[in-house]
């Protein structure tokens, strides 16, 4: 048995990111950069008003007051997409709004509040300085320079600054094909009626899940019975894809084929048994073409060994960085355990006036699925600990998909 590390550092090291595509910018959600993106203009790209007004020279509004006011002819008008027709000398006044271009001559604005207008005249009731209230062109992104790095996730920040660097689409590396094999001859789906002995399929509904939000595509989801040759078949139908992956039957059983199976198709096995509770029989190898993993088919293993094996991996295949969501907090419940394996315990966080606390499902079975009902993070407690008590500080790995 390897450690979970080890586990992950063999995983990544595994994997290399897939090819690059043009994508649409409406279809970038979620993707990851596969090349830096320069911005060939300035944004702004002029200098503009921040405020409905007037745009005028601020040495103008020297002495100005409610009750002396400074009067100057409004000569123009700036609006957002209409620029004045002409420039501004001093002693006049051009009525802007929000957005408009600061007319040439003019190097303030006065807001509308602190004027009166009437008959082309405008009364300034109080001094400006001059900037006041434009926005200089440049300031938020310089031409030339690089916005977003290649390996960066889009999200919608990164979205709007790729359209305000004048980008329509993106090279971005291509989304991992997902299969997803649950095994078992026990396993109904949710639609059919209840037979004995039959176990609702729900790793066929959670992993895939799993997948799409770790950023794959999932191209398939087959149920496969614990019979050797079929296993063997469906298996084999699934290597065109980046990365298989099975639930259960990875096991010792008599009933469990799928390690048998692949190594009869040739798959090289990196290694196979982790010291992690749950997800103690977890399998990964890989073939020319792509990744396999073999989960255990308790729900619960399969969705912790999801998390911290195969997501990892769906991200590097992506070109993200498979940043570590990693921090601690401190454990509000006594917590058994005897050294041997990590243990990866699923909790609900809470921000306390102390720091984050990191409350234990009540029930630890790796079958009681509702136990990942909210559950915000895995706290991940080394093999070599004991029992953990109410109050120490556990290292704790983020759920929610970053
Ligand atoms: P296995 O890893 O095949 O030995 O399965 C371990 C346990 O997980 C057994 O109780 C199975 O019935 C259950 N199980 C396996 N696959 C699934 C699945 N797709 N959905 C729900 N439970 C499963
Ligand atoms: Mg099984």
């Amino acid at each position: 048995m390897i450690e979970i590390e080890e586990a992950r550092r063999l995983v990544l090291e595994h994997v290399s990111p897939l090819g690059s595509e043009s994508v649409e910018l409406r279809a970038a959600l979620g993707r990851a950069l596969a090349e830096d993106v320069t911005s060939p203009e300035d944004v702004p790209a002029f200098d503009s008003s921040a405020m409905d007004g007037f745009a005028l020279r601020a040495a103008d509004t020297r002495g100005a007051r409610r009750d002396s006011p400074v009067t100057l002819p409004i000569v123009d008008e700036s609006r957002a997409g209409h620029p004045a027709g002409s420039g501004l000398g001093a002693g006049q006044a051009i009525a802007i709004s929000t957005g408009g271009v600061i007319p040439t001559g003019a190097d303030a604005v006065v807001r509308v509040e602190e004027t009166r207008s009437e008959h082309g005249l405008v009364q300034i009731l109080s001094e400006v300085e001059p900037h006041r209230d434009i926005r200089h062109a440049g300031e938020d992104i310089r031409g030339g320079d690089t916005v977003l790095e290649s390996g960066v996730r889009l999200g919608p920040a990164e979205l709007g600054v790729l359209a305000s660097s004048a980008r329509s689409a993106v090279i971005c590396h291509r989304r991992p094909t997902v299969w997803v094999l649950a095994t078992g001859d026990e396993l109904i789906e949710p639609g059919q009626p209840m037979r004995p002995g039959a176990v609702r399929n729900s790793n066929a509904y959670s992993i895939p899940a799993l997948a799409e939000r770790a950023g794959a595509e999932v191209t398939g989801v087959t149920v496969v019975p614990d019979d050797p040759d079929v296993t063997r078949a469906a298996i084999a139908q699934t290597l065109e894809c980046d990365v298989t992956v099975i639930c259960g039957g990875v096991s010792v059983g008599v009933h469990d084929h799928v390690k048998r199976a692949l190594i009869d198709l040739g798959i090289e096995e990196i290694f196979w048994r982790v010291a992690l509770k749950p997800g103690k029989p977890t399998w990964f190898g890989r073939h020319e073409g792509g990744l396999v993993f073999g989960l255990p088919g308790n729900p619960v293993s399969a969705m912790v060994t999801f998390t911290l094996l195969v997501r990892p991996a769906l991200m590097a295949l992506s070109g993200r960085r498979p940043k570590r969501r990693r921090t601690t907090a401190t454990l509000d419940r006594d917590y058994e355990k005897s050294p041997g394996r990590a243990h990866a315990v699923r909790c609900r966080l809470e921000l306390r006036e102390d720091g984050w606390h990191a409350q234990p499902a009540e029930q630890h079975g790796s079958h009681i699925l509702t136990s990942m009902l909210g559950a915000d993070a895995l706290a991940i407690i080394p093999t070599a600990s004991g029992n953990v008590r109410a109050g120490e500080r556990v290292e704790i790995e983020l759920l929610d998909d970053g």
